[in-house]
């Protein structure tokens, strides 16, 4: 589902990635985990087409994204960090918004919100101002945007950051459930996350890959806790 090839990528004079390959099958559930700083964001932007490497291949689904990113869009639900919403706007007006930007046909768009809104809880919320949300009730929100079209394959940046415990818990769930239906990819900097959710992890630090195992490949090893240091 996606293939990543010698990425590189330098801003000015910091170099982010270092020449970054993983590949990720379809159906698994890969976590991208490193410290803040790493690259997680810059290999996310990347597959996703909203940046472009200075070196290397992403292709997702065998497309490549520099010759095709709105065929590897389509193909994508992207859940950023910090997913801009409009406060003023209701949970119903805010899909509607997503599923027009989306160019979903306005005669499937209210199956598709209906969907969405299922799978992530949101059915009691959908008149309610974006603004008057909890946190954990706003990534459902992004979560349900990101699944309106369907998408083969997830990409969540942090995708629990900033949320308090029983939040955690909730969207951890979700992602889960999620990804019953998707390949999905996470960057997370907490090694619990991975534990909780992933087949797979793969360890980035300083632009490189350190570590891409199974879970319990790692676990007999005790590599994940060597190179990330103290268990958070
Ligand atoms: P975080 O968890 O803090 O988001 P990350 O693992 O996602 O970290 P990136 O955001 O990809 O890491 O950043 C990798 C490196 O590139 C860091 O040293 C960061 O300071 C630098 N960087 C990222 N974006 C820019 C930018 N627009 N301009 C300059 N440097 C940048």
């Amino acid at each position: 589902m996606i293939r990543v090839q010698d990425l590189q990528k330098a801003y000015g004079n910091v170099q982010a990635l270092r020449g970054v390959s993983f590949d990720i099958a379809q159906g698994e559930i890969v976590g991208l985990l490193g410290p803040n700083g790493a690259g997680k964001t810059t290999i996310i932007k990347t597959i996703t087409g909203f940046l472009q490497p200075d070196a290397g291949v992403v292709e997702v689904d065998g497309i490549d994204v520099m010759q095709d990113p709105r065929g590897v869009q389509a193909r994508i639900g992207y859940l950023p960090e910090n997913a801009p919403l409009y406060p003023e706007l209701t949970v119903q007006a805010t899909l509607q918004l997503a599923a027009d930007l989306r160019e979903i046909p306005e005669d499937a768009q209210l199956e598709k919100i209906s969907r969405a809104v299922y799978a992530v809880g949101l059915e009691k919320h959908l008149t309610r101002p974006i603004g008057t949300l909890s946190k954990g009730f706003r990534q459902r929100v992004g979560l349900a945007q990101a699944i309106l079209h369907q998408p083969p394959l997830l990409i969540l940046d942090e995708p629990t950051v900033g949320l308090d415990p029983r939040q955690i818990v909730e969207i951890r769930g979700l992602i889960k459930s999620l990804a019953g239906q998707s390949t999905v990819l996470f960057s997370t900097h907490i090694l619990p996350e991975v534990e909780a959710l992933c087949d797979r992890v793969i360890i980035l630090m300083n632009g490189e890959i350190r570590a891409n195992a199974r879970l319990d490949e790692l676990a007999a090893t005790g590599n994940a806790v060597v190179v990330l240091g103290e268990r958070p």
